[in-house]
Order: C-alpha cells, then sequence, then structure tokens
C-alpha cells in the first residue's frame, strides 16, 4: 500500500453498462493496489434496470455509490441519437452532481473528478470546487486518435465524410472511412462539443495496451507541448469474481457436456439488435455450417410477419420470431438463450472456441484475455473501426460481407463460420489471440506496462491531497 490515509476521487459515468463496468473495473484497482477510495456519481436518463441494481449491489467496500435524481427528456423526440440522450444525462445533472459534490467535498478532499468521453460537461463543476478533472476512454485509443483529430478535420473537409473518394488517416493508425457518417446530426454535434473539451482533461486514462494497439497509442502518447498524458491501462474487464454462480445456469451445462474449443458464442453487446430479415439468415447460416454454437438471442429491431418464414408467436419471446422447425434442427448442436448470458463466464469455458461479436470494446477485450477468436459483426458507432482493426490490423477476426441489400446472407454467414471453427485458418487465427491473450496478462502483471501506468496516475492523485 502506498499510503496510510485513502486517496478519495469520485467518478462520472454516463449511463450505459458499457461505461459502468470499465469505470468500476478501474475503481476496483484503485481500491485494491493503491488504498484509494471511490464515489461513483451517477447520472440517470430513467429508472435504474435490474441490471445496474445487481451491478451495483455487488460493489466492494472502498466504492460508495450515489444515484442522481433521473433528468426529464419530455422536450426530445422519440428518434433522438443515442449520444445526444447520454450527454444530455450528464449536462441536465450538473446542478445535482453540484450539489453532490459540496456535499461530499464537506467532510474529504477530492483528488480528481474521472469522466468519460460523453461527461466533459461536468469538467466544469469540477474546475468550480477545485477538483482535478479527468477523462477516461472506455473505447479504444483508435477511437481517441480520431476524436482528437476530428476537430480539424471538420474545419479541414466540408463535405460529408461518408462521400470521401479515399479513407483518411489518422495519426499511428488504420484508415478509417465508415464512422461520423451524418455531420447535420445533433449527436455529431455533441461528440465534437466533447472533443473540443478533452484538452480541459488534466490526464486521459484509456482502456487499452500497447500490444493491441501500438501505433495509435505511439501517437497518442508523444509529448508535445501543452498535451496532456495519455495512460494506457487496459485491459479492464469484469472478473468473475462469483465462480460458483454458474452452477445454475443451463448453458453452462450445455456447454460442459461439448468438446473443448468446439462452440461458437455469439452474442450483440447489452444492447445490439438485428434486423427481422438478418435475424433469419443468420439462424440459416448456423444451421448450415453444421458447428455447435450458443446464441444469445433478441427480438429484430423490427417486425416482418412472413408466415412462410417465422412462427412469431409474442412479441415478447425472441425465439419466436426464428425460422420455423429452427429449434428441432439445431437440437444438440444449439443452445439458444433469450436476451442476456455472463458473457465472461461463457468466454472463459473451455469449450467456447470463437465468439461473433458485434466488436463492442468491453465484449473484445475480454475475448482477448481469454484468447479467443472472433467473428467481427459490427452494428454501430465506433464498432465499425474496431471489425476493421480486427480483421485488417491485428488479423484475430474473419469479416463476413454484406449482400448488395446490405444483408449478410446464409452462405456467407455459414462459410466464415465454418473457417473461424475448423477452417484452415483457425491454428493461425488461434495463434495470434493466444499472442494477444499472453500480451494482456503481461501488460497486467506486477511490473507490466498497464499496471505501471495507473501506479503513475494514483501517485499524481496521491500527491495532490
Ligand atoms: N449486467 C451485469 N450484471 C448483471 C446483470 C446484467 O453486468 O447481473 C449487465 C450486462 O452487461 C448486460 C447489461 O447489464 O448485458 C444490461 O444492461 P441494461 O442496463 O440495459 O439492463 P436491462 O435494462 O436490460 O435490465
Ligand atoms: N454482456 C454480458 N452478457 C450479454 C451481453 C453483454 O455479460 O449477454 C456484457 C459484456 O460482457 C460486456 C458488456 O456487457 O462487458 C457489453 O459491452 P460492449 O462494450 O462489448 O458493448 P455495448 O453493450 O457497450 O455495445
Amino acid at each position: 500500500m502506498d499510503h496510510q490515509t485513502p486517496t478519495h476521487i469520485a467518478i462520472l459515468p454516463s449511463p450505459g453498462m458499457g461505461h459502468l463496468i470499465p469505470l468500476v473495473e478501474f475503481a476496483k484497482r484503485l481500491i485494491h493496489q493503491h488504498n484509494f477510495i471511490v464515489t461513483l456519481i451517477l447520472p440517470a436518463d430513467g429508472p435504474i434496470s435490474n441490471a445496474q441494481k445487481t451491478f451495483l449491489d455487488a460493489l466492494p467496500n472502498g466504492i460508495s455509490h450515489v444515484l442522481l435524481p433521473p433528468v426529464n427528456f419530455d422536450d426530445l423526440p422519440d428518434d433522438v441519437r443515442i449520444e445526444t440522450r447520454i450527454s444530455l444525462t450528464v449536462t441536465r445533472s450538473l446542478p445535482s452532481l453540484r450539489d453532490v459534490l459540496k456535499c461530499l467535498l464537506g467532510s474529504t478532499r477530492l483528488a480528481a473528478l474521472v469522466v468519460d468521453i460523453f461527461g466533459t460537461d461536468a469538467f466544469d463543476v469540477a474546475k468550480e470546487f477545485d477538483v482535478s478533472p479527468y477523462m477516461f476512454c472506455p473505447t479504444t485509443a483508435t477511437a481517441l486518435s480520431f476524436f482528437l483529430f476530428l476537430p480539424r478535420l471538420h474545419e479541414m473537409e466540408p463535405s460529408e465524410f461518408r462521400d470521401l473518394v479515399e479513407p483518411f488517416h489518422i495519426p499511428g493508425s488504420v484508415p478509417i472511412r465508415d464512422t461520423a457518417q451524418d455531420r447535420m446530426n445533433d449527436a455529431y454535434k455533441w461528440v465534437l462539443h466533447h472533443i473540443r473539451r478533452y484538452g480541459m482533461a488534466e490526464g486521459i486514462l484509456v482502456n487499452s495496451f500497447k500490444d493491441l494497439e501500438f501505433g495509435p497509442l505511439k501517437a497518442l502518447q508523444e509529448k508535445e507541448p501543452g498535451k496532456q498524458p495519455v495512460y494506457p491501462v487496459g485491459p479492464l474487464i469484469q472478473r468473475d469474481s462469483r465462480k460458483d454462480d454458474h452452477n445454475g445456469l443451463e448453458c453452462w451445462k450445455w456447454l460442459d457436456n461439448q468438446p473443448s474449443e468446439s462452440v461458437l458464442f455469439i452474442s450483440f453487446g447489452s444492447g445490439g439488435t438485428l434486423s427481422h430479415n438478418q435475424l433469419i439468415e443468420l439462424a440459416f447460416g448456423l444451421e448450415t455450417s453444421e458447428q455447435r454454437f450458443l446464441w444469445v438471442v433478441r427480438s429484430p429491431n423490427d417486425v416482418v410477419s412472413d408466415a412462410t418464414y417465422c412462427s412469431v408467436q409474442s412479441q415478447d419471446d425472441p425465439l419466436a420470431y426464428l425460422p420455423k422447425g429452427f429449434l428441432d434442427r439445431i437440437k444438440g448442436r444449439g443452445f439458444l438463450v433469450p436476451s442476456w448470458v455472463p458473457q465472461v463466464k461463457i468466454l472463459n469455458h473451455c469449450s467456447t472456441g470463437g465468439f461473433l461479436t458485434h466488436c463492442g470494446w468491453n465484449s473484445i477485450l475480454e475475448s482477448v484475455v481469454e484468447g479467443i477468436p472472433l467473428i467481427a459483426w459490427p452494428l454501430y458507432a465506433e464498432q465499425k473501426m474496431n471489425a476493421v482493426m480486427l480483421s485488417e490490423d491485428l488479423k484475430v477476426a474473419l469479416k463476413p460481407n454484406a449482400n448488395e441489400n446490405g444483408l449478410i446472407g446464409r452462405v456467407e454467414i455459414a462459410n466464415v463460420v465454418k473457417s473461424l471453427m475448423e477452417g484452415k485458418e483457425v491454428k493461425r487465427l488461434r495463434s495470434r489471440m493466444k499472442d494477444l491473450k499472453d500480451a494482456a496478462a503481461k501488460v497486467s502483471s506486477e511490473d507490466g506496462s498497464s499496471t505501471k501506468a495507473l501506479a503513475e496516475v494514483a501517485r499524481k492523485w496521491q500527491s495532490k491531497i
């Protein structure tokens, strides 16, 4: 332990489990390795979900949390984009954040306020109270490099980025084309608003490590006057703390009976969904691949009632949207779970040999830590950049191609699934992933680079008190 008196920091995660989970992992490292205490201050865009409640109830001693009152969104249109909604949740929570900080600072000193990439409006409040503002980037260093480059690109390039003939090059990174697709949307304006405020942070923590993103991290860490330090502290992933939990899981019992590394796990993150047509193509693709699979099935994001294809009995049961007779035909070889499974546990099971993922950054880090090769199936936001990085740069993923209608067809799916699970590429993909797994373990070891980066920022905060 570094100090007798614990150093206290506050963390403000913007709404979404994808932000909360890594920030809590970050907090856990600080309390366990550096004798910190942490207060989570949680802005809310609605009532707390069961998932959040379970998660917050399991927080260890040393991390407390304050739920801010939910903000009002009655004035927003129904189709408001997620980036706008998240940003406004934080912005509209600033008066209650101010009250909480005032109360906390009556009895303690705070070394820092850490926010994520959508929380930069809270920097003003931190400054009012003379608390150091820091930012945590829960996504890639590649996306962070892109964000930092965007204000320049915004000035240089008047047209929509999707109309550019050539992809643009970001310092230290792979070429990017599929991002920031609609500059007229409020979501773009919000993202740009936050990016322009990143400079206010005294430091930026990023959930990544050099072996995953060597070029972008090197560029980000190059010292320039006026540039804040960037600390690569990843991979911070949810630990499987309750080992006995899986005993009641049906899918766990099923996995126990499958051969080693034979099962493809399929999940689209905490909120990803497919169209009904795409769901049907995926089902047929998995069926004809003849591989074993465990699929977290969600109801489609549109409703097509084509009676020849499906048996839609109940809108609430995602399995009801699958092709007729599918469940019988895949019996024994495929296992379906509606909505949600404890993903980290599944990836950790020795029968799991591949992961078809929507390329959310937490999911990617979890597969890296477990050494599971991927099929990259991005849905939205920076997932498309992540998919390019995984398939073209790191070469640990296969990426299926969409047809002229934007759908990934069943034949393509079956081919890619077979290639990942039994094709001639399996060995190469597994061996590349194994290298990354070893590298992740190394950077997280006692004298690893991520452990050292965390210690450096912890020391800085301890010296402020
Ligand atoms: N989750 C978790 N622990 C739990 C239950 C859920 O970490 O015990 C996470 C998990 O990542 C899941 C996500 O919560 O995918 C769902 O989050 P959301 O806030 O959308 O929950 P919902 O509104 O669906 O209950
Ligand atoms: N997750 C889970 N079970 C599910 C779906 C998701 O435990 O059925 C967890 C997953 O392990 C990860 C997080 O939810 O920690 C999803 O984060 P990610 O960044 O991958 O995607 P997002 O949900 O933010 O799109």
